[in-house]
Order: structure tokens, then C-alpha cells, then sequence
């Protein structure tokens, strides 16, 4: 039976961004979906006796549930520093609101973006996009967006929309990438800018105003939130008037007798066909509000402890070597990739898994060209033949412990 990480803490609702978890097991792969946090769980448990219908039931519970559902839009909207006329839309995930903008986007539209993307990132993207190669640090990423759009803006009408496509940190290294310098450029070369906020809005607060970027894409699962609820916030424009991503109940204002007689509705619910994901949304919102009342920068300073402690407890195994893009000392969030000398990732992670009672990723992360690169990319500053052909990754968060990070460390001494 799932419990608190630590029972000894105060009662559930005083402590709204404690991470549920299993005793005994260490989880350290927060960046493929995070741990659920009581504000999640306690939203989801107040609302289950009033769970009915939203947006279709006259009845007082079903009235709730659209309230509901309409005040966590809101919440999530202002937690992400939205503008007044941004569309907040519902999503399954990231992956699922990076797809919904890639249908509606104008036509002729070229999309811009670096081989360091999740395929989140990459493959939703339509054919002639530019795929910019992974630079080696922060300047060279705005360097080269710069004249890549310079180039694009030469050989293309002016008319013909560009959208830049980037993450905010690495799922990979880490690595957080140059997003308010990065946005700097597209608009100045009349381009638009989509964040991919998957990795960066867990650990750090992420406002489109601040960075002024147009579009945003996120995950409730990385985001100490339940499995099946994203959003995608951002300018009304493009979505207004782009095909249904949901075609269905919801959608409409009008059908007619004639097929194709329907008259699509504008807002978010263009794209939200079918009853939506209530329990999701609230669970999202109650995140995104326990984290604006917390103290982020206390919350990162921890974060960040805990991230050089397991990086410097890395360096020191002669066996181990990290993945990174960037120089060491570029800013990151808490994650970290490596491989270990002479042996196979999967093997490592299964044993990590059975001996220790500790969860890693091992793969290429869902980020093939990235991951690809630098393993070559490690081969090469170690000198080293004997480095496996994928990687494992540990990734930590709200809940994640000095005394979890030293016992991944000590499983990876022992292999030796
Ligand atoms: N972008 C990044 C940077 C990610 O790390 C992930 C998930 N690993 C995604 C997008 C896709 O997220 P989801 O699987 O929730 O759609």
C-alpha cells in the first residue's frame, strides 16, 4: 500500500508537495514521470464523490465538475504566467500538445529546430523543418539559431510563418537550455517560439511573459501530478482557426444534416473533442498552485545540492562517466546521464533494480540523435573503447533524499 515517503511528517494537506512513494524503494527516474504529490492526491480524493459529467450535466455535481475544471484552466494558465488572450488547452502530455500545434500551424509554416529535442520534439514537426545540430554551449545555440533564421528569412517570403521549436532543459543531460535569448532571436526575425517545458517546469518556475515565448508544452506526470493530463498554452490565432485536433462532442456550435455542415467552435474546446480529463486537470492545477505558494528558490537550492553531490560522487568512479552537451558548469536541473565502463546499461539498471531496490532509466531516452552524440562525444574525451552503446539516467526531485544519492553511488562503486 503506497504510503508518504516519510509517515512521521504532519497530517497530508499541511504538507502539499510531499511526493507519494512506496518505502523501501528509491526512485531516481523523476524526469519520465515524477512521483504523485499530495496536493495531486488530496484534489483527486475531495473532488472523486462529486465526479459527474463536465460541460454536459445540469445536475449540481456536474455543475462543480465544469467549475472545477474551468477554475484549474485558470489556475494552470496563471501558474505559467499566461496572457489574457493565450488559449489554455487540455492535452494528454507534452508529446500530445506539441502534436496538437504541429496541426495548426499555418500553411508553409517551416519549424525550427536543434537535434538535441526529445522525439516529442522532433517528429511531430512537418517536412522541410530545419533540424539544427546540437551546439556545445548555451551562445553557440543562440549563434546559430540567429543565422539560421537570417538564412531561412533570405531564401523564404517574409509572409511564410517560421516556428522555433526548444526545450527548456535537456531530458538527457539536464542541461537547461538559453530560452528567453533563444525567443530574443525568433522575434526578431519574426518567428515564433513553442517551449517544451516538459523537463524545466518541475524544477524551476517557467512564465511564458518572462520569457516571452508564444507557445508551451507541458506534462501533469513529470509535474508531480497523475498520468494523463498536459496542457498547451499560447497564442489564439493559429488555433482559432486550425482544424480540430478532436473532432467531437465539444467542438462544435453547430451541426447540420449535410456531412461537413458543422460549424467548429473557437477557444480551447476546438480541441478538446469528448469528456475531458477532469481528474487530471484538478490534480495539475492543485500542483501548480502548491508549488506558487512554495519557495522555489529554497526548493532549487536543495535540488541543486543534491544534483553535486551525485555528480561529484560520479566524477570520483573511475568506471563512470557522465553524458553532457554543454561545458560542466552549464546550469542545469537534476538529471544526470552516464554509463559505466565495460558494461551493458540494461544490465546495470536491472541490477540496480533487483539488488539495490533502485529505478533508473537506461536507453537513449527517447532522444536518439542526442543520446547517439554524446555517447560518441564520451568515447571521445575519455579515450575509452569499452563504453556500452546506450546509457542510464538518474533523475531526482521534490522528495529525493542525499541518502538515496549516496546508495545509487555505492551500487555503482560496487560494480567496479
Ligand atoms: N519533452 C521532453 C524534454 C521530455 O523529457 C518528454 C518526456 N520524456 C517529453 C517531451 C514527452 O513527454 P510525454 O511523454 O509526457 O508526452
Amino acid at each position: 500500500m503506497p504510503t508518504r515517503f516519510d509517515a512521521t511528517r504532519t497530517p497530508a494537506s499541511s504538507r502539499p508537495l510531499d511526493v507519494l512513494g512506496v518505502p523501501g524503494e528509491i526512485n531516481l527516474d523523476y524526469a519520465a514521470s515524477a512521483p504523485c504529490a499530495q496536493a495531486a492526491a488530496d484534489a483527486v480524493a475531495e473532488l472523486l464523490p462529486w465526479y459527474a459529467s463536465v460541460h454536459r450535466g445540469a445536475g449540481a455535481l456536474s455543475r462543480r465538475c465544469t467549475l472545477a475544471y474551468e477554475q484549474a484552466r485558470q489556475t494552470i494558465g496563471d501558474f505559467f504566467g499566461a496572457r489574457a488572450d493565450d488559449h489554455v488547452i487540455f492535452t494528454r502530455n507534452t508529446t500530445d500538445a506539441l502534436n496538437l500545434l504541429a496541426r495548426a500551424l499555418p500553411a508553409g509554416t517551416t519549424v525550427v529546430t536543434f537535434a538535441g529535442e526529445h522525439h516529442a520534439n522532433l517528429l511531430p514537426w512537418p517536412r522541410g523543418s530545419v533540424r539544427l545540430p546540437v551546439p556545445t554551449d548555451p551562445a553557440g545555440a543562440v549563434r546559430d539559431l540567429a543565422s539560421a533564421l537570417s538564412e531561412l528569412r533570405r531564401g523564404s517570403s517574409p509572409a511564410l510563418p517560421v516556428l522555433v521549436a526548444v526545450t527548456g532543459a535537456s531530458n538527457v543531460t539536464g542541461e537547461r537550455w538559453p530560452v528567453a535569448e533563444l525567443a530574443r532571436v525568433a522575434h526578431r526575425h519574426g518567428a515564433r517560439i513553442v517551449l517544451d517545458a516538459a523537463q524545466l517546469a518541475p524544477h524551476a518556475p517557467v512564465d511564458l511573459l518572462t520569457l516571452d515565448v508564444d507557445y508551451l508544452a507541458v506534462s501533469g506526470h513529470k509535474l508531480y501530478a497523475p498520468f494523463g493530463a498536459g496542457v498547451l498554452i499560447g497564442r489564439a490565432d493559429w488555433l482559432d482557426v486550425a482544424p480540430p485536433y478532436l473532432a467531437g462532442g465539444g467542438a462544435t456550435s453547430r451541426v447540420g444534416p449535410a456531412t461537413h455542415d458543422v460549424t467548429w467552435t473557437t477557444g480551447p474546446a476546438r480541441h478538446e473533442g469528448g469528456t475531458p480529463n477532469l481528474l487530471g486537470a484538478v490534480a495539475l492545477a492543485a500542483v501548480c498552485t502548491a508549488l506558487g505558494d512554495a519557495d522555489r528558490a529554497a526548493l532549487a537550492a536543495q535540488e541543486q545540492a543534491l544534483l553535486a553531490r551525485l555528480r561529484t560522487g560520479i566524477a570520483a568512479l573511475p568506471h563512470v562517466v557522465e553524458l553532457r552537451t554543454f561545458g560542466p558548469d552549464a546550469p542545469r536541473v537534476g538529471i544526470v546521464s552516464f554509463v559505466v565502463a565495460g558494461w551493458d546499461s540494461a544490465d546495470v539498471a536491472a541490477r540496480l533494480a533487483t539488488e539495490h531496490r533502485i529505478g533508473v532509466r537506461d536507453g537513449l531516452f527517447c532522444a536518439h540523435p542526442l543520446a547517439q552524440r554524446l555517447l560518441t562525444e564520451a568515447a571521445g574525451r575519455t579515450g575509452r573503447r569499452d563504453l556500452p552503446p546506450t546509457a542510464l539516467r538518474a533523475s531526482i526531485g521534490l522528495g529525493s533524499t542525499a541518502a538515496q544519492v549516496d546508495r545509487l553511488l555505492a551500487a555503482l562503486a560496487e560494480l567496479a
